[in-house]
């Protein structure tokens, strides 16, 4: 039994043309001879890997729904009263208002949250950069961490750097921060990711010196997960400029060959890939 639904998913925009599908492969029970498809891998067929990305790139977040044989809507929660546990048994005290869901992180620097939740990263993408705002305000009046992701900086198109390639500068970082930081009602804290290429840029610097951030997370790795710290770029130039940011972009646009093939056409994207 197959817990995915291979070669189709709305995640992809792509479908099968038969309500058939062999399980295993995902492919209609009678794969025709000049089907005008749309299933993945007629898709891969022409488009190859660009789909990794779930479409469209830049205005989607994109969940897995596979199908697991054991959910938490198995379970019930059967409540009746036993005592009282952090709070004196006393209905005008264990009361639902009085419930108290505050938490705090950290061991020697504690930082406290009104309820243990932390976002996820909401870095580069154009879907973090365009919803920032509601996710800043509502966390910081929620009083839950923030955590704003990788690579900020570095595709930050107003980004200044020093001689060292240093970030000196990056109005992109500066708004997520202060938004953030201009609702904060002391619970909770705006955590940024550091990554290879933020590392090598100096954003850790950039953040806590310039913009009084006391949190950041030290990460390694993403560029080696199935798919992430990867956007889409669409243009030339700026595949070539976050090129010379420390980015690894495919294919590489300072090749003529590629050149030749954007400018014609064929390849409409490049990639950009963090580390
Ligand atoms: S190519 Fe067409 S017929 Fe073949 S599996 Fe895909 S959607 Fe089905």
């Amino acid at each position: 039994m197959n817990l995915h639904r291979p070669n189709a998913n709305e995640a992809l925009q792509t479908k099968n043309r038969s309500r058939n599908v062999a399980p295993q492969s995902g492919i209609c029970s009678r794969c025709l001879d000049g089907c005008k498809g749309n299933c993945d891998m007629f898709q891969a067929t022409f488009r190859g890997r660009e789909l990794l990305y779930p479409q469209p790139f830049g205005k989607v977040t994109a969940g897995a729904d596979k199908d697991y044989p054991v959910d938490y809507s198995h379970l019930n929660i059967m409540g009746y009263a036993l005592g009282a546990k952090g709070i004196a048994p006393d209905p005008d005290k264990a009361t639902f208002p009085a419930v108290d869901t505050e938490t705090s992180f950290g061991f020697s620097q504690k930082v406290k949250m009104k309820v243990p939740i932390f976002t996820g990263a909401l870095g580069s993408t154009d879907i973090a950069r365009i919803n920032w705002n509601h996710f800043a305000v509502g966390a910081a009046i929620s009083g839950i961490s923030l955590v704003c992701g990788e690579n900020v900086c570095g595709i930050d198109p107003e980004l200044e750097l020093d001689g060292q390639g240093m970030v000196t500068k990056s109005p992109e970082m500066d708004r997520r921060v202060k938004m953030y930081r201009r609702y904060h009602e002391g619970y909770g804290d705006i955590l940024v990711q550091i990554n290879v290429e933020d590392t090598r840029n100096g954003v850790a610097e950039y953040v806590i010196e310039k913009l009084g951030a006391e949190t950041i997370e030290l990460k390694w790795g993403q560029g080696a997960k199935c798919i992430g710290g990867e956007i889409k770029v669409n243009s030339l130039e700026r595949a070539i400029e976050l090129k010379n940011r420390g980015y690894i972009v495919t294919p590489d646009p300072e090749n003529p060959a590629f050149q030749a093939a954007f400018k014609a056409g064929p390849l409409k994207q490049f990639e950009r890939h963090s580390r």
